[in-house]
């Protein structure tokens, strides 16, 4: 399983899908990727490998857009299907996510959020959190990054993912707690990922997020890194990649 996302000024489609293939090692069963060509949001996922992702893509959707996030799943919630990949889609249609790791009590969040009027398409956690973040972002009122801050701190698990509204693509959320994520820093870029290799030949540059730290990354404005318990703020420490 996998994390890739690109934040930027050049076409994210060929460095998701690219750092897709390099993060194979980690083992998976589905592939899908988001992008936002401009106007809207595409979204193209499937049971398979990133190869069937590409075919699909090809026949599917417009390859163009400067943010997207990509996403190879281990299943642990739902059987492998083209439904259960990801990435996943809010019931407004707004808001995507990409989730590496298992939300434990997705079960009664399941089911206070089907309460309140709340559908899901899938069998898989993940759905049930980006609902959960839907829903307080709008029951609180409150940005996206206070949202999903918010919607962390109701989960137990594990997890990195990396969320964005479709209405404000110049803004990605990401977090991690027992999974992996790394922030590469180029010039008016980001890239997103599960380890560096995906954007090593891009940028030098890269950021660790540590556990129960997320960041909001923000095109043009530059990444912010802060506890998901607390509000405090932590220094964005960039290391120099080694190659
Ligand atoms: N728990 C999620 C699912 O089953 C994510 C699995 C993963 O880490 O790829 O869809």
């Amino acid at each position: 399983c996998g994390i890739v996302g690109y934040l930027g000024t050049r076409d994210a489609y060929p460095i998701i899908i690219e750092g897709l293939k390099r993060l194979e090692y980690r083992g998976y069963d589905s592939a899908g990727i988001a992008l936002f060509d401009g106007t809207d949001l595409k979204v193209c996922k499937t049971k398979g490998k990133v190869s069937d992702l590409e075919t699909l893509a090809s026949k599917e959707i417009t390859k163009h857009g400067n943010v997207g996030i990509g996403h190879t799943r281990w299943a642990t919630h739902g059987v492998p299907n083209d439904v259960n990949s990801h990435p996943h889609i809010s019931n407004s249609g707004d808001l995507v996510i990409i989730h590496n790791g298992i939300i434990e009590n997705y079960d009664s969040l399941k089911q206070e959020l089907k309460s309140r009027g709340y559908t899901f398409k899938s069998d898989t956690d993940t759905e049930v959190l980006i609902n959960l973040i839907e829903d307080v972002k709008k029951q609180e009122n409150v940005k996206l990054g206070k949202a999903v801050q918010i919607a962390l701190n109701q989960v137990i698990g594990a997890y990195a993912i990396a969320v964005f509204d479709k209405n404000k693509p110049e803004e990605v959320v990401i977090a991690r707690l027992g999974s992996p994520l790394a922030v590469g820093v180029g010039e008016d870029e980001f890239f997103i990922a599960s380890d560096a290799s995906p954007f090593l030949e891009y940028t030098k540059n890269a950021i660790y997020l540590e556990d129960e730290e997320m960041a909001i990354i923000r095109f043009h404005k530059g990444i912010k890194v802060r506890k998901i318990k607390d509000d405090s703020i932590v220094p964005a420490y960039v290391q120099e990649l080694q190659l």
